[in-house]
């Protein structure tokens, strides 16, 4: 069976995960899932999302999140990941958590759209909250802003963030510019425009135009990627 990618090696088996709920980021999130060689079982009360993602997905339902009866007889007990991509309905949500707890899934992440949402999932004993539209919002704004190209924050006061090369850096290789030293980032890769990116080394020379992926705390990114 085509969607069934569980044996992509001998030495590797991806674990199961349940989306529940396939709305733009759930659907998102199983799709990914389901490419990285998971098998995902997705659940949706709305049977259009359940039939537009079934060719897609290892397994799709129609159910109701917020009957631990009707998760049990899913097998959704059974794994040891479950996402929980409702936001809008907070109720739900709310329920479906509370269930999830009640039948021993081992590791809940859920998706929160406030910070008082957020606070209830944790109380819960949930995992992993995930603020997507806040963290996206966040993310965009530096490249909004105009300096950065993407960037991803990895906790509180660090970052990476994709970058334009200085043009006083063209010609000079990294341990010329001792980047470290002067501006206290590391650079990870490098490309020449966006594409073949490349594990940086100390020796690696930078061309014009070219693509930095840079690593650091995040007042320190923002000044580096100032840099002219
Ligand atoms: P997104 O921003 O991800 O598109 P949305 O706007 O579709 O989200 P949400 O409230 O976040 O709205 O719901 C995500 C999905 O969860 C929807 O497809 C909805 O049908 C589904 N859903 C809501 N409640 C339940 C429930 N009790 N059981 C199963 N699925 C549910």
């Amino acid at each position: 069976m085509a969607k069934r990618l569980r044996t992509m090696g001998p030495e590797r088996i991806e674990t199961p995960v349940a989306v529940i709920g396939l709305g733009r980021f759930g659907s998102a999130l199983a799709l990914e899932l389901q490419a990285l060689g998971h098998e995902v079982l997705g659940i949706d009360l709305d049977s259009e999302h359940v039939q537009q993602y079934a060719p897609l997905l290892t397994r799709t339902v129609t159910a109701d999140s917020t009957s631990a009866d009707a998760m049990r007889e899913l097998g959704v007990d059974t794994f040891e990941r479950v996402v929980v991509a409702i936001g809008v309905d907070l109720e739900a949500s709310i329920l479906t958590v509370s269930m999830l707890k009640e039948i021993g899934v081992a590791e809940i992440w859920a998706k929160a759209m406030s910070d008082s949402h957020g606070r209830i999932l944790t109380q819960l004993g949930v995992d992993h909250v995930i603020f997507p539209e806040k963290d996206m919002g966040k993310r965009i704004a530096h490249s909004v802003g105009g300096d950065q190209l993407d960037y991803i924050e990895i906790d509180e006061g660090f970052a990476m963030a994709k970058t334009i090369a200085a043009p006083s850096f063209v010609g000079k290789s990294l341990t010329e510019l001792a980047i470290r030293r002067e501006y206290g980032v590391i650079v990870v890769a490098t490309a020449e425009g966006d594409v073949n990116y490349m594990p940086a080394t100390p020796d690696t020379v930078i061309g014009e135009g070219e693509c930095l992926i840079v690593a650091g705390p995040k007042d320190k990114l923002e000044t580096f990627s100032r840099v002219q």
